[in-house]
């Protein structure tokens, strides 16, 4: 511990945001050495019960063709069709509590038997009992975005419940035995640097494991279709400052860093720190109409990912996301639990 990043680092450009790179990149050696983790999703269902009005799968979108995905075909895709270099995969929905118990978990079931697979999952606030049904099935990270560290913002932009709901569900989750990743978005329409940066501090004083830093993307069908995008130059700097302040998370280089700097936003991401990619295995009807931002999506494969992984000078880890969480359980995890 010991970084506390200012707006000032959020507003690094140059030379200065290059030192700032280079020294959360290096933060994550000691623990994670040149390792990235490399990790599949499958978006499961795009039906959801929310209204955030930054995401195109929100309820009022009466445009999407609302589909869950089969068992046995993804059953399929990840036990004898999945990447060679992946370790890990996120089944994620938008928050439908249908596919929850119906798809995911009878999935979560049949990987754990099947195969070796790291399993996350990313499905919104439950109930308690379906918690600890995934858990028991086998999934042990729990990926659980809060969004917006402000709770008038929160509520402003219709994110799922309430800033304290999603919060106490974060450090319910992480008091049973789930290894927590959270998430928030930078950038949003009127956004200062300074809530921007409580995002950083939020994040760093949850019980977490890991961080996604997404920058605010205009989703094609949602009220906020013409405002600008959120900077990635700010959203870098969110990454490294999270690393500096967390060295031993897992912090993802997302997909949107793509859709706002056309194949180098990737990149840049793991040149600030990030060490897991994520490698879009959603079968084609799905995918189409997981509407998150736009339908024309930058989908990262396998190739994408490993070529990005060997053009920043690191390797793929044969270890998955869940062994290195167990392997640095010795690490305090800051907050309350
Ligand atoms: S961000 Fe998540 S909860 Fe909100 S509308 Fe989109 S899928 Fe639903």
């Amino acid at each position: 511990m010991g970084f506390n990043p200012t707006t000032k680092d959020l507003r690094a450009r140059g030379p200065a945001q290059a030192a700032l790179h280079e020294q959360a990149a290096a933060a994550a050696f000691p623990i994670f050495g040149r390792k990235v983790y490399v990790r599949g999703v499958v978006e499961v269902s795009n039906f959801c019960r929310e209204n955030c009005t930054y995401c195109g799968m929100r309820r009022d979108n009466r445009s999407l063709e609302r589909e869950r995905a089969q068992h046995d075909e993804i059953a399929e895709l990840l036990i004898h069709q999945r990447p060679a270099a992946m370790t890990d995969v996120n089944l994620q929905t938008g928050e439908d509590p249908v596919a929850a118990r119906d798809v995911v978990l009878p999935l979560i079931r049949t990987l754990r038997r099947e195969t070796k697979l790291g399993l996350s999952v990313c499905l919104g606030t439950l109930d308690a009992e379906i918690y600890e049904e995934l858990q028991a099935a086998g999934a042990t990270v729990y990926i659980l975005k809060f969004e917006s560290a402000d709770a008038a913002d929160y509520e402003r932009w219709q994110s799922p419940g309430k800033l304290e709901e999603r919060l106490r569900h974060i450090r319910q989750l992480a008091a049973a035995g789930w290894k927590v990743s959270s998430g928030f978005i930078a950038g949003l329409p009127g956004q200062s640097l300074e809530k921007i940066l409580a995002n950083c501090e939020l994040a760093a004083s949850l019980p977490l494991h890991g961080c996604s830093v997404s920058p605010f993307i205009p989703g094609e069908a949602t009220p906020l279709a013409a405002a600008p995008a959120g900077e990635v130059e700010t959203t870098l700097n969110c990454m490294a400052s999270l690393r500096l302040m967390r060295p031993d998370w897992l912090i993802p280089a997302v997909s949107a860093l793509n859709i706002a700097q056309a194949d180098t936003g990737y990149r840049r991401g793991l040149r600030a720190g990030a060490n897991v990619v994520t490698i879009n295995l959603t079968p084609g009807d799905l995918q189409r109409d997981y509407l998150l931002y736009k339908r024309e999506r930058f989908i990262m494969d396998e190739a994408r990912v490993l070529a990005a992984i060997a053009a920043e000078g690191l390797e793929p880890s044969r270890q998955s996301m869940t062994e290195q969480l167990e392997q640095n359980a010795a690490v305090p995890i800051v907050g309350p639990t």
